[in-house]
């Protein structure tokens, strides 16, 4: 883009983090409006698939984040009784591929790391309102903030701006939701699996290798334990009906939970279903889960984010104007997402749910199914994030999956881990 445009950013999570830098070292002037006024991630840990791993490499912050996070070769579920309901491979699709189990505070602070120029970081403030118009925000303690020549709203799946930009098609909540906090690996013995386990759709659970973090080298694991809504909002839990509920599913996750206030001090995550008839409107845009909130059953939120960054840099990049890169980007952006939001929104309930019935014909046909070539390559696509739209595929930049043979590979010894894990569990996702 020919002139550096003033550009704010509301939220600083991975979407607004990553669109920070990359329009940063574009020469734009970016400032960030955070409503934390302590700055760090919220959540356990997620899967880094092949698409988003390729912005980081865009970024020059893959050798770093495959340093400290787990590489997972494949996804295993099965039935508390032991009967595979998915095993996908990511080699099936492509060798070189694989996903990354990383800590929510691992990219957090190689994203905050990364962003060195021009940075105007404004914590402890909540933003109101956005002059759409005028490129104006309005925080909650009344202060107008002027004079930007692009706004984007990247306040996550609870946002509260994203209809001062366009009116929502479709936003409401999952009935169901989750438990997640950090657990010490140990020798934990499926160090490159992200593992789940089922009791029809009432009870899930999930074990991922997540690596460390650039401030603690204890390698751990972020668990995640599905639950009605209706139940995180409970005060008198009853802590050892829920172990049981726990150890009756996967008794090895539970006791992996040793040394955790669990369920108190886990994080809770609730999810809402969100889709928009327009991504932008005057001199403001939407991105991340502002734009796309869906359930994490695909596990593709932080990764659509970081390529929604991506694609609005590049998108400012071609366009000389700023209303017709906006339209480049939704257009982009749109087109690869789809297919996403149907998937993630006709699965979810078939593992979050009472619906017994559905999830018994989960448990009998999901594993055969995923055995058939076509339905196993459109579902690996999926996986990797490489499906575009409901029959293109998503190109991965060209060598990319060539230079992940090259990365380094982080070896996690099995460190003890302090008890205090509560740490990186007590903070609550909204
Ligand atoms: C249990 C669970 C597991 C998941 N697993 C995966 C996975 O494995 N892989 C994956 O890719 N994705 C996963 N996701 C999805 C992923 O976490 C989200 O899609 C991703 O974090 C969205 O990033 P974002 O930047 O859009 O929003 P967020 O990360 O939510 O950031 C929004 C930011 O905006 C700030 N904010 C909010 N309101 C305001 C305001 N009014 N003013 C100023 N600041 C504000 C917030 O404090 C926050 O910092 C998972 C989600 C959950 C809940």
């Amino acid at each position: 883009m020919r002139t550096p445009l003033r550009i704010a950013i509301v939220g600083y999570g991975t979407g607004g983090q990553a669109a920070a830098v990359l329009l940063s070292r574009d020469g734009h002037r970016v400032e960030v409006f955070e409503r934390a006024a302590e700055l760090g991630p919220v959540g356990a840990g997620f899967l880094l698939q092949p698409v988003g791993q390729a912005v980081l490499w865009d970024m020059g912050l893959l050798d770093a984040a495959c340093m400290h996070g787990a590489r997972i070769a494949s996804l295993y579920g099965e039935t508390a009784t032991g009967r595979a309901v998915m095993d996908m491979r990511y080699a099936e699709l492509d060798a070189r591929l694989f996903g990354l189990g990383l800590q929510r505070g691992a990219l957090f602070q190689l994203l905050d790391a990364a962003w060195t120029e021009h940075r105007v970081l404004h914590r402890g403030h909540r933003i109101v309102d956005v002059d759409v118009e005028r490129g104006a925000l309005v925080d909650g303690d009344g202060r107008r903030h002027s004079g930007f020549d692009l706004v984007i709203v990247a306040d996550g799946a609870a946002s509260v701006l994203r209809s001062r930009v366009a009116a929502a098609a479709l936003d409401r909540p999952y009935p169901w939701g989750a438990q997640w906090c950090l657990a010490p690996m140990g020798d934990w013995a499926s160090a490159d699996v992200l593992k789940q386990r089922y009791i029809r759709a009432r009870r899930m659970a999930g074990m991922l290798p997540v690596g460390t973090r650039p401030d603690d080298p204890v390698p751990r694991l972020s668990f995640f334990w599905s639950v009605p809504v209706g139940e995180l909002d409970r005060v008198d839990v009853d802590r050892e009906a829920w172990r049981r509920d726990v150890a009756e599913v996967w008794p090895e996750a539970l006791a992996r939970l040793d040394g955790i206030d669990a369920p108190n001090a886990l994080a809770q995550a609730r999810y809402r279903d969100t889709t928009h008839r327009h991504w932008h409107r005057g001199r403001a845009v939407l991105l991340g889960d502002a734009a796309h909130a869906m359930s994490p059953q695909l596990g593709q939120g932080v990764n659509m984010a970081l390529l929604d960054a991506q694609a609005l840099r590049d998108a400012l990049r071609a366009e000389a104007m700023v209303p017709t890169a906006l339209q480049r980007y939704e257009r982009e952006r749109r087109a690869h997402l789809s297919a996403y939001h149907f998937w993630s929104r006709a699965l979810t309930p078939l593992f979050q749910s009472e619906r017994d019935a559905a999830a018994r014909i989960r448990d009998l046909t999901f594993h055969p199914l995923s055995r058939l070539p076509v339905a196993r390559g459109m579902m690996l696509r999926v996986l990797t994030g490489t499906r575009r739209g409901w029959l293109s595929t998503f190109r991965l930049p060209r060598g990319f999956a060539d230079v992940l043979a090259t990365l380094p590979v982080a070896r996690h010894e099995a460190v003890r881990a302090p008890v205090d894990a509560r740490r990186d569990a007590a903070v609550a996702i909204d």
